[in-house]
């Protein structure tokens, strides 16, 4: 509890319009359900899979997460099963009693030792409490989310990832290393979200930054969709922004 204490300066209490996540690792596909929950970082209010919570705790200082788990109910044996047939597959009522019941259990973890403590509970501090008990009853970010809030330029943008064509080009963009693939630069360089290129950026009027690659493509191509592949290690909610959008993206796949 002293150790939580001491680190009271890393929690916020969110504010009715910060965005919380709480349902989807914003870099894996862990969810509450997942073997190691989800962490919710108390102060970004961003959520984490046990794979990358002890990342984000070294890229961010931030040591307060509200930890969340869902375990499946045991069935009880005299439940009655339906037993659907073929023609009841994708129809409402078809496997209801099937599908599991979860409950949800929370606790405060505090990093880098994992120091776990019981939520709730009124011996934790008072500001803990208030900030988890408003994670816990706003919506989260993802369900709120809609592909049109990743971006200033919403409308614009938004039309295009709504009916964005991808090609299956069999690309698997890796998390890091990138080089444009028309020449060697590996900075400024944007990913198009059509198919997978990786180019680099604009030719500044004193010849820095890129070698027009990637508008180059854009202007043979007409793929509408990228974004700057730089500015995810530094700004985590874009990051969690453009991998939610990607993800509803069938073809191509980030691989972590
Ligand atoms: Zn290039």
């Amino acid at each position: 509890m002293e150790l939580l204490r001491s680190h009271l300066s890393r929690v916020r209490i969110p504010e009715p319009t910060n965005r919380i996540y709480k349902q989807e690792c914003c870099i894996s596909f862990d969810t509450p359900r997942s073997e190691g929950g989800l962490y919710v970082d108390m102060c970004s209010f961003l959520a984490f899979g046990r794979g990358y919570v002890q990342w984000n705790y070294e890229k961010s200082g931030n040591p307060v997460y509200l930890h969340i788990q869902q375990h499946r109910k045991p069935v009880p044996e005299d439940r009655p099963l339906k037993k659907p047939t073929l023609l009841a597959i994708g129809v409402d009522g078809g496997f209801d009693n099937q599908e599991p019941e979860y409950e949800e259990t929370h606790s405060i973890i505090v990093l880098p030792d994992h120091v776990c403590l019981p939520f709730p509970s009124v011996e934790l501090p008072e500001k803990v409490r208030l900030a988890a008990d408003a994670i816990l009853m706003t919506e989260g970010a993802e369900r709120k989310e809609q592909i049109a809030s990743w971006t200033s330029e919403k409308k614009r943008v938004s039309a295009y990832a709504l009916d964005l064509q991808q090609i299956n080009s069999g690309v698997v963009i890796p998390p890091s290393g990138w080089k444009c693939q028309k020449c060697d630069k590996t900075d400024n360089l944007w990913l198009n979200l059509t198919d997978g290129m990786i180019l680099c950026g604009r030719k500044n009027w004193d010849g820095t930054g890129g070698n027009n690659h990637a508008i180059e493509h854009y202007n043979m191509t007409k793929y509408p969709l990228s974004v700057k592949l730089g500015t995810i290690t530094v700004d985590l909610e874009g990051a969690a922004q453009m991998y939610s959008l990607i993800r509803r993206m069938t073809l191509l796949r980030i691989h972590y």
